[in-house]
C-alpha cells in the first residue's frame, strides 16, 4: 500500500540531508518534489498544491532547532498536514435506534457486500447482536454471496429472493431484527457498474424509508480519481456519512484516500485491505499518515496483537519460556495467533523503518506453511519433547508434510537455537526482564 508515494517523498526529503538550515530555495525544490509525488499517486491537483502550499508556508516559518534536520522538521509537517487533510480526528460510526440501521451503498464491485460481512463481524467481536440484510434485488448472486459471508462469521442474514421491492425487504428485515434482539440490521444494496439514476433512486428511497443512524459509501480505492468523483455523485444524492475504502492492500496509488475527505467533506470511516473477513480496520488519519512516510504504525500493530492474543494463553506461554518448557505445541499456538493478526507484509510495514527497507520485498504468507505441516506431522510426544525424534521418525514427519528431511533438520535446528538462547537468558536473569519488556 502507498509504496510508490513513500518511497517519492522519501526521496523528496533527500534532497535536505545535509542541508543545515531551511532556506527558501531548499523548501522550494522539496515542496515540488513532494507535489508532485502526490499527483503521481492520483492525488487531485488541486488538492496537492492546496497541501505543499501549506507545507511551505509552515516549514518557512519555522527556525530548525539544532537537534533536528531540516528533512526531519519537514517530514515531520508532512505527516500533520496529510493527517489533517486525511481528516485530523478519526470518526466512529454512529449507532442508534432500535436497532441501529446501516445503510451500505456504492458501485458493483466496490466491495460493498464483502464490506457488509465485515462490518457485521467487526460488530460482532464488540458483542453486538448484528443482523444483515441482502437487499441486491438484481443479482441472486449477490444475496448468496452475504448468506455465504453470514454462515462464515456467525451472522444470520435476512433475505428474501423472490421479491422485488428494496425498501419492503428492509422493512421486513427491520420487524424481523425487533422480533430478535438483533440491536443492529446492515442493508447491503445493489450497485451498478458506474453511476445511473435508477440506483441512485433506489438507495435514496431506502435511505429516506429507513432513516439510518448511518450511511456508508463504499469505494474501492483502486479506481484512483474516479473514486473521488464517484464518492461527490453519491454524496451529492444520500448526503452520506462516511467513506470505507476498500482494496488498499491492491496496487493501489493511493490518492484517493488522500483526496476524498477534502473534496466530498465526509470522513472516511473504515479500510478495507483483502479479502478476509478480518482484513478491516477502522481509519485514523494520524497512523495512515505515518504509515504514508514510512514512519511505520506501532499503534495499529499492537491493537491488532491485542485483538488476536488472548492474554492469559499469553501468560502460559511466557512462563513456559521461564522454565524453558516451550515446545512445539506452543510454537503452533504463537503461529496460528500471529497469523489471525493478517497479511505479513502488511503487518511488517508497520514497524517503524521497517516499511522501508521492505519495500518491493515480495514477502510470502505461505512462508510458514511448510513450518506449520512440519509441526502438524509430528506427534504429541515429538512435539513435546522434539529429541526423540530421531532419523527414522524424521523421515515420517518430512514425508507426512510434503516437505524434505533438510527442511525438518532446519526447523529442529532452529529451534533447539531457540530454546539453548531462552536457557542461557533465563540463567542469567535477563529471561524475565526481556520477557516482561515484551509484555
Ligand atoms: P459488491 O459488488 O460491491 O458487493 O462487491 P463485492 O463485495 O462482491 O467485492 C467485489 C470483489 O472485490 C470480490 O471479489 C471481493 O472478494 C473483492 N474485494 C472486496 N474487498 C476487497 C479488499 O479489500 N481487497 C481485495 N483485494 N479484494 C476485495
Amino acid at each position: 500500500m502507498f509504496d510508490n508515494l513513500s518511497l517519492k517523498l522519501d526521496k523528496a526529503f533527500q534532497t535536505l540531508k545535509g542541508q543545515g538550515r531551511i532556506t527558501e530555495i531548499n523548501v522550494a525544490t522539496t515542496v515540488k518534489e513532494i507535489r508532485k509525488a502526490l499527483i503521481d499517486a492520483d492525488v487531485n491537483y488541486k488538492v496537492a498544491k492546496e497541501v505543499t502550499d501549506d507545507i511551505r508556508e509552515k516549514a518557512m516559518g519555522q527556525n530548525v532547532l539544532t537537534s533536528i534536520s531540516p528533512g526531519q522538521l519537514l517530514t515531520k509537517i508532512t505527516n500533520d498536514e496529510l493527517t489533517h487533510l486525511m481528516g485530523g480526528e478519526s470518526v466512529d460510526i454512529t449507532i442508534e435506534g432500535n436497532p441501529a440501521i446501516i445503510l451500505i451503498a456504492g458501485l458493483q464491485g466496490s466491495g460493498k457486500t464483502t464490506f457488509s460481512g465485515k462490518l457485521a463481524s467487526y460488530l460482532k467481536k464488540q458483542g453486538r447482536q448484528v443482523l444483515l440484510t441482502a437487499c441486491d434485488i438484481y443479482r441472486p448472486a449477490a444475496i448468496k454471496q452475504l448468506q455465504v459471508l453470514g454462515e462464515q462469521i456467525g451472522v444470520e442474514v435476512y433475505a428474501e429472493p423472490e421479491n422485488k421491492d428494496a425498501v419492503k425487504i428492509a422493512k421486513a428485515a427491520i420487524a424481523h431484527a425487533k422480533k430478535n434482539n438483533h440491536r443492529i440490521v446492515i442493508v447491503d444494496t445493489a450497485g451498478r457498474l458506474a453511476v445511473d439514476e435508477e440506483m441512485m433512486n433506489e438507495i435514496a428511497r431506502l435511505k429516506e424509508a429507513l432513516a439510518p443512524s448511518e450511511t456508508l459509501f463504499v469505494v474501492d480505492s483502486m479506481t484512483g480519481q474516479d473514486a473521488v468523483n464517484t464518492a461527490k455523485a453519491f454524496n451529492d444524492r444520500l448526503n452520506f456519512d462516511g467513506v470505507v475504502l476498500t482494496k488498499l492492500d491492491g496496487d493501489t496509488r493511493g490518492g484517493a484516500a488522500l483526496s476524498i475527505r477534502r473534496v466530498v467533506e465526509k470522513p472516511i470511516k473504515f479500510i478495507s485491505m483483502g479479502e478476509k473477513m478480518e482484513a478491516l480496520d477502522r481509519f485514523y488519519p494520524d497512523r495512515m499518515a505515518s504509515r504514508i512516510l514510512g514512519m511505520g504504525d506501532v499503534v495499529t500493530l499492537v491493537e491488532k496483537a491485542q485483538q488476536a492474543f488472548d492474554e492469559d494463553e499469553a501468560k502460559r506461554l511466557n512462563a513456559k519460556l521461564r522454565k524453558n518448557q516451550f515446545d512445539f505445541n506452543d510454537f503452533l499456538t504463537q503461529l496460528e495467533q500471529v497469523k489471525k493478526m493478517g497479511n505479513i507484509k502488511d503487518l511488517m510495514s508497520m514497524i517503524p523503518g521497517v516499511g522501508k527497507a521492505m519495500k518491493g520485498v515480495d514477502v510470502d504468507d505461505n512462508a510458514f506453511k511448510p513450518v506449520e505441516a512440519i509441526i502438524r506431522s509430528m506427534t504429541t510426544k515429538e512435539r513435546e519433547n522434539p529429541d526423540v525424534i530421531n532419523g527414522s521418525r524424521k523421515e515420517r514427519i518430512a514425508k507426512g508434510s510434503g516437505t524434505s528431511i533438510q527442511q525438518v533438520n532446519q526447523l529442529l535446528k532452529q529451534f533447539g537455537d531457540m530454546r539453548k538462547m531462552m536457557k542461557t537468558m533465563n540463567k542469567m536473569g535477563g529471561g524475565k526482564r526481556a520477557l516482561s519488556a515484551l509484555n
